[in-house]
């Protein structure tokens, strides 16, 4: 497909909307992305046409919902190039996937095991794991970050012993944009016999991971970050890692027998999923790789690249703009402050003038008190943004600046 930003642009009807006013200018994608029409059908001819339970009913509804529920399934694992279907669960996002394996590894945990996170972690892979290091002894280690925003793999090597069982780092930062050094972090975990979980709820926008190149552990992401529906995501686990925890939470669909004595687990991927599932939003998140793939990831990535480099320009040239997360291999976020104006001041003009971005700590306050401050403004870009949007907020920025300083 020839990448044209105007006609994408005509597939997401809240771009068309007005904010205070103004034209919406949608710069918070690092939070939530935009939902395509395709992607809107799908939800709705859902609810429409063949809303009903799936898995165990014999009437044709629930069989047809079982079998875009499963397809959807299979799509997503194309995607991932995952080996089997099963291999991937569905989740109701990245948070609900990291504490899906961490509750699994408090079986195999004991006292004295190790386990490391990086410094540039959101905070829903930060909280997961002080659990599971106070339930089973383990402890916690943390790889540095420096000033560019970057891990320090050296000190990562240092950190790493035949003690570490569990590495825990994000594909990419959401709050610098930083892309991590993930194959390097893999190969050296594997070399000492610990299994790694990659946070990819910020890269997936952006690029197409192959967790079987990778030879990732474990890999999630939020559907809501890639055009899809909010509450649905996955959880890709290697299959003898996923046959190796127990499950997360007990209930229907996800048991093979049940008896008052004892209860036998039902096969993967039904282990991991107890109850009704979020049926439609499984097969909107199918949708929205399907659409993601139309795009293209070579297209999306040229394009946003593009922009990043435009806004970054732009940016600094606004005197006493300072840009946090600076390394060269960044995707198209921007975290940034001026003098020191308060984050919230800027956010709050600026939506006035219609542009929509996230100001404060991003959910990553450890790397806002290494960089000593309260929080930032952050936008970030998506394919469907234009350098027309970027001018319009760089000139709403200005205005702010001047109204606040
Ligand atoms: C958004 C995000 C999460 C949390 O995703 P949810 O959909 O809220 O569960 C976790 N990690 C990173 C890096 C994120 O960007």
């Amino acid at each position: 497909m020839v990448f044209n930003v105007e006609r994408i642009r005509e597939d997401f009807p809240i771009l068309k909307r007005q904010v205070n006013g103004k034209p919406l200018v949608y710069l918070d994608n690092a939070a939530t992305s935009q939902t395509p029409q395709q992607v809107i059908d799908v939800i709705v001819d859902y609810y429409s046409n063949y809303n009903a339970n799936i898995h165990r009913g014999v009437h044709s509804l629930s069989q047809e919902a079982t079998d875009a529920y499963e397809q959807a399934r299979i799509k997503i694992q194309n995607h991932f190039n995952a080996q089997h279907p099963y291999e991937i669960i569905f989740t109701s996002g990245t948070t609900h996937g990291i504490n899906l394996v961490a509750n699994g590894f408090a079986s195999l945990l004991v006292k004295g095991d190790e386990i490391i996170v990086s410094a540039l972690e959101h905070h829903s892979n930060i909280v997961p794991w002080q659990m599971l290091c106070e339930k089973t002894g383990a402890t916690l280690k943390v790889i540095p970050m420096n000033l560019e925003g970057e891990l320090v793999l050296s000190e990562y090597d240092a950190l790493l012993n035949e003690n570490t069982k569990l590495v825990f780092v994000n594909h990419i930062s959401n709050a610098l944009g930083t892309i991590n050094p993930i194959e390097q972090i893999i190969n050296k975990a594997h070399s000492v016999g610990a299994a790694v979980l990659i946070d990819g709820a910020q890269a997936c926008p952006h690029l197409k991971p192959d967790v079987q190149q990778l030879d990732v552990d474990f890999y999630v992401c939020s559907a809501h970050k890639i055009c899809g529906p909010t509450g649905i995501g996955m959880l890709y686990g290697k299959e003898e890692w996923l046959k190796k925890l127990p499950p997360y939470q007990g209930g229907g669909e996800m048991i093979a027998e049940v008896s008052f004595e004892k209860t036998t687990y039902a096969d993967l991927p039904h282990k991991f999923e107890a109850g009704t599932p979020n049926v439609c939003g499984g097969i909107a998140f199918g949708a929205a790789v399907d659409y993601m793939n139309k795009i293209g990831f070579e297209n999306i990535a040229k394009y946003e690249n593009g922009l990043l480099e435009y806004a970054t320009i732009e940016l600094l040239q606004i005197e006493g703009l300072k840009i946090y997360g600076t390394s060269t291999n960044k995707t198209s976020v921007i975290s940034f402050n001026v003098n020191n104006i308060h984050p919230y001041d800027l956010g709050t003009l600026l939506d006035k003038m219609g542009i929509a971005l996230r100001t404060g700590h991003h959910c990553a306050q450890p790397i806002m008190d290494f960089y000593k401050i309260p929080g930032t403004v952050r936008a970030s870009f998506m394919f469907y943004n234009t350098k027309e949007e970027i001018d319009v907020f760089v000139a709403a920025l200005k205005k702010s600046i001047m109204m606040l300083s």
